[in-house]
């Protein structure tokens, strides 16, 4: 398999095939990201993309789930995805689910027509950051996007039947807009209703310019108390719509996996003893912010 730079896909898709049809990512400009930092987007040959696939139906005698990979393929103009997941369709009959890296934007951008014609070819699910619904927020992480983007966007994949899972990242907004942060993520969760939520407590990608902003003191990490209280936050204002919850990133506090709204109470019953008990919580300055 012809892999090209450092490989990423979500820990969701560890066991599913990694098939790379472009290299990079189209923005490659969130301050909070070093995925493809080194990779100028491009498109994979499609000749490339069609070795591949025939090269991993020789090593491999069943193959349930397909991922495709780099940063956003959803960008790819549609004439050119559409033979490709022909082809992964054609050569892996026994797959059950296609899915991709995409944007909100890259969803808003093509019509419902061709979401439907990549729909009908196999294509299942969409991987999309969302990071935040707060517009401050967004700008600050130079995500590119604007809520009134994702609700479009959204609502396209929905109308194509194509499953979206959002993740977004608790701690985003910082220690100074932890509550502004995850009010507005939680409002347009709430309109856009995705199918999966995948939240992640965030990191510092060592390299990246939030790493500067920290170091410059522009940005402050938000303290182990606020990232839980966002959590709790989420977990007791989102609609009743269904959703399956990924909120077992290695990075949590709390690991927490399982369908909303039926585990609701569960998880917060979670969350809200790691808030009591949790060794880190009480080691901080407990300035956070009441709901
Ligand atoms: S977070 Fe996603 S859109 Fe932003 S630079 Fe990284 S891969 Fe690209």
């Amino acid at each position: 398999m012809d892999y090209e730079g450092k490989i990423y896909r979500p820990w969701m898709e560890a066991n599913s095939l990694l098939i790379q049809t472009t290299i990079g990512c189209t923005h490659n400009q969130c301050t909070f990201c070093d995925m493809f930092r080194e990779k100028k987007f491009r498109v994979k040959p499609v000749e490339q993309v069609v070795a591949d696939i025939e090269e991993a139906r020789k090593y491999y005698r069943q193959v349930d789930e397909i991922f495709l990979i780099d940063g956003n393929v959803l960008a790819l103009k549609t004439e050119k995805l559409l033979p490709i997941l022909e082809k992964v369709k054609a050569t892996f009959p026994e797959c059950s689910r296609i899915s991709l890296y995409a944007g909100y934007n890259d969803l808003r951008r093509k019509s419902v027509e061709e979401l439907k014609q990549l729909k009908a070819v196999g294509l299942d699910m969409a991987y999309v950051g969302l990071e935040s619904g707060d517009v401050q927020t967004l700008e600050n992480i130079k995500k590119g996007m604007t809520p009134e983007e994702a609700i479009e966007g959204a609502a396209n994949a929905k109308a194509a039947g194509i499953r979206v899972l959002a993740s977004f990242i608790f701690g985003i907004g910082g220690r100074d807009r932890s509550k502004e942060h995850i009010k507005a993520t939680v409002d347009l969760l709430n309109i856009i209703q995705p199918e999966e939520i995948a939240p992640m407590a965030l990191a510092i990608q060592p390299g990246t310019e939030l790493e500067q902003e920290m170091e410059r003191g522009e940005f402050v990490m938000p303290t182990r108390r606020q990232v839980l209280e966002e959590e709790k936050y989420l977990l007791e204002n989102l609609n009743d719509f269904d959703s399956f919850y990924w909120g077992d990133h290695g990075n949590n506090i709390v690991p927490l996996k399982g369908r909303l709204p039926h585990a609701r109470q569960m998880f917060l019953k979670k969350v809200d003893a790691a808030i009591r008990q949790h060794s880190e919580t009480h080691e901080e300055i407990l300035e956070t912010f009441s709901w």
